[in-house]
């Protein structure tokens, strides 16, 4: 199945992206935990929707968010540690941090590339404006194609007001990465080609859906079924969706994450790609992966007070354990690092060479 156009193989959603990391696959390989490549940082819990799907409506009651003097704290000692990259998410909505702006900017400063995964809810556009300018990718959480599905599934009408955040993102973008997000979902999956369409129109440079999980850990709402995806209309309207990719706009329809009938699969017996990520969470502590924040087998540490303490855990005791420990045959979730935790172990820690490396 096609998921992206065969002229744009080099692009981020590529899972072969994963062998720029060889480097530190070796190293975890050889039994050392190497310094993330990426941080993951969540500001705040806070949140004005209420998608119907949210993985983590099971923690937003608590409200947490970071101060902006230990956030600073934190880009400091990441920069000093020799993380690469900061991707502004969270359990809530990243702009929602009162100091996001400031914090955005400071990321920028440091010389670590920035990026953010949000809903678009911005309501002031400086805000918008310096998201465009500075981050090296955007991706908004749409998951629509009309105001009314909007509205429904996310209990709020501001699809006008996302839409318009996008345009305005795109105008002011210093990198072609502002992307349109389509998480297709039983109750929206109707509306994806309608949904690209519009991204198409707006001028946003990507357009990207791809399948929720049914049963993510933070979710509360469990009414979702793989079985009640309805997969020959999605594929129909995703062959509708790359018809419209040109050299200014691509598609993604990333299934590889995914099994034919949306159910998901993990091809692999140790989570070695988690730590190429550290997950910086709003209630002080650092999880073992994205995926598994909140949950307390899978606390390795803490970044509160001080995010030096990093340094005591990362690569130690617990995180050891999890790394090497058989952690996926008791995980339940979608992983997202699944494709970084297979080529590892194919390439690098059964040893047999199977792409015969000394041959290019
Ligand atoms: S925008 Fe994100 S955090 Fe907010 S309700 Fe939706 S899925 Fe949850
Ligand atoms: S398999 Fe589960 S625990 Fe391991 S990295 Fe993936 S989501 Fe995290």
């Amino acid at each position: 199945m096609q998921q992206w156009a065969a002229n744009n193989q080099y692009n981020s959603f590529n899972p072969m992206k994963g062998l720029l990391y060889r480097e530190q696959y070796e190293e975890i390989a050889r039994g050392r935990v190497p310094v993330p490549v990426q941080a993951r940082i969540d500001p705040t819990l806070k949140c004005p929707l209420a998608c119907k799907w949210c993985n983590s409506a099971q923690y937003r009651k608590h409200g947490h968010e970071l101060s902006e003097e230990h956030i600073t704290n934190v880009l400091g000692f990441l920069k000093k540690w020799g993380v690469k990259a900061v991707v502004w998410a969270g359990g809530g909505e990243p702009t929602y941090h009162p100091q996001f702006e400031k914090l955005l900017n400071r990321n920028a400063t440091l010389g670590m590339d920035a990026a953010i995964l949000s809903n678009g809810m911005v309501y002031n556009p400086d805000v918008a404006k310096a998201i465009g300018e500075l981050c090296r990718w955007v991706g908004i959480s749409v998951d629509a194609g009309s105001a009314e599905t909007y509205a429904r599934d996310k209990g709020c009408a501001t699809f006008d007001m996302v839409i318009n955040n996008i345009a305005l993102m795109a105008k002011h973008a210093k990198y072609k990465g502002i992307g349109y997000k389509f998480l297709i979902t039983p109750t929206n999956q109707h509306e994806v080609y309608q949904a690209c369409q519009i991204a198409y129109n707006i001028g946003a440079h990507d357009f990207i859906a791809r399948p929720m999980d049914t049963h993510h850990q933070g979710m509360t709402n469990t009414g979702f079924d793989h079985k009640d995806f309805d997969a020959d209309e999605i594929f129909r309207q995703f062959d509708k969706c790359h018809k419209l990719e040109s050299e200014h706009f691509h598609v993604y329809t990333v299934m590889h994450k995914f099994n034919p009938d949306f159910s998901h699969s993990k091809g692999f017996g140790q989570c070695y790609g988690a730590p190429l990520r550290i997950h910086i969470a709003t209630d002080g502590n650092v999880y073992f992966c994205d995926d598994q924040y909140y949950q307390e087998e899978y606390r390795i540490g803490s970044h509160y007070p001080d995010p030096a303490q990093i340094l005591e855990f990362w690569g130690k005791g617990k995180h050891r354990e999890l790394l090497y420990g058989g952690t996926p045959a008791r995980c339940t979730t979608r992983c997202c690092v699944s494709n970084l935790c297979e080529q590892c172990e194919r390439l690098f820690v059964n040893g047999d060479d199977p792409m015969c490396m000394n041959y290019p």
